[in-house]
């Protein structure tokens, strides 16, 4: 005989409730994204102004990619959901977080030809067994049937983590950080791809990545990521 536990939620490991993987209170504290956010850079707008929207940050400073889409904010819980992932080795999490995922993905997920995973660096890849994003997106592409294009993007120079740069830094810590292979050139061109990452920060490396897929002949790169970074204002 075996007791059957309650399960538990994912983030916290308090008893959770039958479904969704987290707690009621992780729950409402992980901030998932909701319309109206901007169509092109999915940050979330606080009003309603009814139509689609592209929100001034967009026009301002457009990125290089199409169009992004996260589940959820880069709130305590998500950063603890990345940690567990990431340095846990948490690989039950894949499976939870590529459903949320794909509730957020939505329309880019509809329009789309392969997925592309952000690369590691190989030495950092040797540290950590795996790639987060690459786990990710054979996840989503387990249940979405869209292929996966393992090693289009190489991280042709390792950069020192991103965590405590600025704006600018992050951009010019990345800038020649990626490459398509010649090889790879060829399943890369006239794709709509998805790239998939952990996290959205300043977008520096989404940026980076889109560019040198679309120098590589992509017809559009969108962005799907679990969380991303939403300045309070
Ligand atoms: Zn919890």
């Amino acid at each position: 005989m075996h007791a059957v536990l309650p399960p538990t939620c994912l983030a916290c490991r308090k008893p959770a409730g039958a479904s969704g993987g987290l707690c009621s209170q992780c729950w409402q504290s992980a901030g998932f994204i909701e319309r109206p956010y901007c169509e092109r850079l999915g940050t979330p707008f606080s009003y309603d102004s009814g139509g689609p929207l592209i929100s001034p940050a967009a026009f301002a400073d457009p990125p290089a990619f199409d169009r992004a889409r996260s589940a959820m904010r880069f709130s305590d819980v998500a950063r603890d959901l990345v940690h567990l992932l990431k340095y846990g080795d948490r690989l039950d999490l894949v499976k939870p977080f590529a459903t949320w995922m794909m509730r957020a993905g939505g329309e880019i997920l509809h329009e789309a030809d392969a997925f592309v995973p952000v690369p590691l660096h190989w030495t950092r890849l040797f540290q950590r067994r795996f790639n987060q994003s690459a786990e990710l997106s054979r996840a989503i592409s387990a249940r979405t049937k869209v292929p996966v294009i393992d090693d289009a993007l190489t991280r042709v120079r390792a950069t020192p983590p991103q965590v405590g740069l600025a704006r600018e830094e992050r951009a010019k810590n990345v800038h020649g950080a990626f490459a398509v292979e010649k090889a790879m050139r060829a399943k890369v061109k006239g794709k709509r791809i998805v790239l998939v990452d952990d996290v959205l920060t300043t977008g520096a490396t989404a940026n980076a990545c889109a560019r040198i897929l679309r120098r590589a002949g992509a017809a559009r790169v969108d962005v799907l990521t679990l969380a991303r970074v939403v300045d309070p204002a």
